[in-house]
């Protein structure tokens, strides 16, 4: 992989002579080899084959080739036949300077062998991969010189940080570059601060599978020194691990193998083994870089992006990887101790002592979290998670622009809204965007629920009227308010019944509801005209969610919105919009839910996807409604607006933007919902799929006819899904609805193996009938 020096990419002229005065070659055949950079020549004389390397740029190479040489006579002096030995001139030198080209030459012995990645893998021969690089690293480990020490290698993985920051801009997909972006993050965040205790050496740097010979089902050389370098010790194990574990469907396996194979010769630290992760996937990194990098400066060379495609491969396949699960492993491999975790059950009442159980937990077989990324989760005993379920982390988990946008304003300023600052400015400004006009002030809040009890003071105090209007099996939020509006808790489990305040209107539901018909929502928004007329002029605003969520994610009739505004417009009242769920292009084919059924809201409430994780929430209203409110009393949220949320909130809209996320979401929604009715036309048990975008329900019942809910198959599907790593829970009245919302980089292979388990849980309960 050498980036170091000139590439010749032409014979050099004389160069047969050059090998005879200064060599004694008899009659050298001379050929061009593949390099990264620097020019090498396979030659033939005399039955001796020797490999001839021609660096240009003689200034950085004299000392190079000098310091190369003396490790590789060093090695040669220990064993044989396994590194290139430098072949002396007639006078004594390992090199040959030619004036007139200013070029330097160096002839080495040629090694027998076929390259590790032509070979067939067995676990031997990783292992004996593992003890061959542990045993050049005993030599080398002695070495000192100081013009390896002192180069700057682009190739050099402590430099990591640094390179990639670099070259990160040259990859022009934001979903790759993200990737990429992460792994940098988490580097940042998990080895630089301890890459001081690491122990540091020469190392070959670069034992990538072009660079091993096998013979005989085992690891018999090394070639190509050219990116020696002094660094962490553990990076070499990194690196030929990296390599060699492209294309592998267990790729955690396979480098077990070749760091069982290391450590028992050169024996590892357990903190040294603990990065191994993330620095296999700084190396995919780092090569992606440079090959993005590389491509826009030499577009024809087709070497340099030689490990391109499966680097890509292997990295996709990496982030889905638990950490612990890898790490564990690795320790496992070099015999260190496994730390126990304690069982969910005993965490479980731990947490109780301490924390309300009316914090549920979700499954049978709760999950003990510790990390996540994009659509990934990961516990603690090192199980990975298809994530098919939580909205929170609208552009995916941990997803490092926003990560990022919040630390860094975290280190320089966090206030609140009543210093002057330009985040909050910026922030407003650019979600005020994605509104229709009338929609020109922003409140900023910190949950969802805030923002719900926000909305009904600014409905209240603009209309003088008292009641709200709500739907059945509404949920808007946990304070006083919320819960008095919320059907879902007042009509639920524990609820207090329906406040004097409250007009609930049926939910017009085409599946289960009174009208179920192409047109039903004109007849429902009819009978909720009806019902609204014992409240005639008392009614300060209607709220509802376009898409249901609580009702077992549930589309309101089309057509119904329309009628209803009209009418509580009409008697004097206003609109809200909840869109704490469906909002911010969750839907696909609309970026607001309000857009699904052609109205415009006076009020509009956000939340849950607003910062990806951080907590935020905000009103959406008219200049009108908001000039009222300001009456002499100051409205005051001690962290809604601070500039670090703003900061977060901004970097979520720039992902959306960057990756096209809603589009994403469009496809990959149309592709589910399609394969799930498809499922639907299979099972009878499946009485409904809907939703839009990665806003999907799907129903089970147990008869067609009279819709009879199968919650126990629900259940059974949740918890099954759950004990193969997919995310996904239940809703709905009847808690008979499979809920699937997942972050919106979500794919359409994720879909597929969603659908796969679906499919496979529902056929074995059907089958236990
Ligand atoms: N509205 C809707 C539709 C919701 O789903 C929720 C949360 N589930 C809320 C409001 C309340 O948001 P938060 O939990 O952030 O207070």
């Amino acid at each position: 992989m050498s980036a170091g020096f000139y590439s010749e990419t032409k014979k050099y002229k004389g160069m047969e002579n050059i090998l005879k005065d200064n060599w004694n070659l008899k009659k050298p055949e001379v050929q061009k080899t593949e390099g990264y950079s620097n020019a090498n020549y396979k030659v033939e004389d005399a039955g001796e084959k020797y490999i001839l390397k021609v660096y240009t740029n003689e200034k950085q190479a004299a000392g190079w080739s000098d310091a190369e040489n003396k490790i590789l006579l060093g090695l040669n002096k220990e064993t044989a036949n396994r590194f290139p030995l430098p072949q002396k001139t007639r006078s004594g030198q390992t090199s040959v300077y030619a004036e007139e080209n200013q070029t330097i030459f160096r002839l080495l012995s040629w090694l027998e062998g076929d390259f590790l990645y032509d070979v067939l893998h067995t676990p031997e021969l990783f292992k004996s991969f593992g003890k061959f690089l542990a045993e050049m690293d005993s030599l080398l480990h002695d070495c000192r010189d100081y013009v390896i020490e002192a180069r700057h290698s682009q190739w050099d993985l402590q430099h990591f940080v640094q390179i990639a920051s670099e070259k990160i801009h040259c990859i022009s997909n934001p979903s790759d570059r993200k990737l990429v972006h992460y792994f940098l993050l988490q580097y940042r965040e998990n080895v630089a601060p301890e890459l001081h205790k690491l122990r540091k050496s020469i190392i070959h740097g670069d034992a990538n599978d072009r660079n091993v010979l096998v013979q005989n089902g085992m690891v018999s050389g090394m070639i190509d020194f050219g990116d020696m370098c002094f660094s962490q010790l553990v990076n070499e194990p990194a690196i030929g691990i990296t390599y060699a574990i492209m294309g592998k469907d267990n790729p955690v396996e396979w480098a077990c193998h070749i760091l069982s194979g290391y450590h028992k010769k050169l024996p590892l630290e357990q903190r040294e083994i603990e990065m191994l992760y993330w620095l296999v996937a700084a190396r995919l990194c780092m090569s992606v870089c440079h090959s993005a990098y590389e491509k826009l400066r030499q577009p024809e060379n087709d070497y340099i992006t030689i490990s391109e495609k499966p680097a890509w491969e292997l990295l996709r396949k990496w982030v889905t990887i638990n950490p612990v699960h890898a790490t564990n492993s690795f320790k496992k491999a070099a015999g260190f101790e496994i730390s126990a975790v304690k069982p969910v059950d005993e965490l479980k009442k731990e947490r109780f002592k301490t924390v309300s159980s009316t914090f549920s937990i979700s499954y049978k077989k709760p999950v003990y979290m510790e990390r996540a990324a994009f659509q990934y989760m990961f516990d603690k005993y090192g199980n990975s998670y298809l994530d098919a379920y939580n909205n929170i982390p609208h552009v995916g988990h941990l997803h490092p622009q926003v990560v990022e946008a919040g630390q860094k304003q975290m280190a320089r300023l966090n206030t609140n809204t009543r210093y002057i600052y330009d985040q909050l400015n910026e922030y407003t400004t650019h979600l005020l965007n994605y509104f229709p006009k009338p929609l020109s002030k922003v409140f900023p809040v910190n949950s969802g629920s805030a923002a719900t009890d926000l909305a009904i003071r600014l409905a209240r105090n603009f209309t003088g009227k008292n009641k709200i209007a709500v739907l059945e099996h509404g949920y808007h939020g946990n304070t006083q308010t919320g819960i008095e509006i919320s059907h879902y808790k007042f009509s639920g489990k524990g609820g207090n019944g329906i406040s004097e305040n409250v007009v609930c209107l049926p939910v017009p539901d085409t599946f289960r509801g009174e009208f179920r018909f192409e047109n039903a929502g004109v007849s429902y928004a009819n009978q909720a005209i009806q019902q609204l007329k014992t409240s005639e002029n008392q009614v300060a605003a209607f709220i509802a969610e376009p898409i249901v969520g609580c009702g077992g994610q549930l589309p309101l009739a089309k057509g119904y919105l329309k009628e209803v505004y009209a009418k509580i417009r009409n008697q004097g009242g206003v609109c809200i919009s909840d869109e704490v769920q469906t909002g911010f292009g969750r839907l696909g084919h609309f970026f607001w839910g309000f857009e699904m059924h052609g109205v415009v809201p006076d009020i509009v409430i956000l939340g849950k996807p607003m910062g990806n994780g951080h907590p935020m929430g905000a009103v959406i209203t008219t200049d009108e409604i908001a000039d009222a409110f300001d009456n002499g009393m100051e409205f005051f949220s001690s962290f809604g607006g601070n500039p670090v949320s703003c900061a977060i909130g901004n970097a979520v809209l720039n992902v959306l933007e960057e990756e096209q996320l809603q589009a994403h979401a469009k496809t990959v929604g149309d592709y589910y919902l399609q394969e799930l009715t498809s499922l639907q036309q299979k099972y009878e048990c499946i009485g409904d799929v809907r939703g839009s975008g990665l806003f999907i329900g799907f129903e089970f019942i147990k008869d067609r006819i009279t819709l009879e809910p199968e919650t126990k198959l629900a259940q059974y599907l949740k918890n099954e899904l759950r004990n193969r790593h997919i995310l996904v829970s239940t809703d709905g009245p009847f808690d008979n609805v499979i809920k699937s919302k997942p972050p919106l980089c979500f794919t359409t292979d994720n879909v597929d193996e969603v659908i796969h388990a679906v499919e496979k849980v529902t056929e074995s309960y059907l089958k236990r009938l």
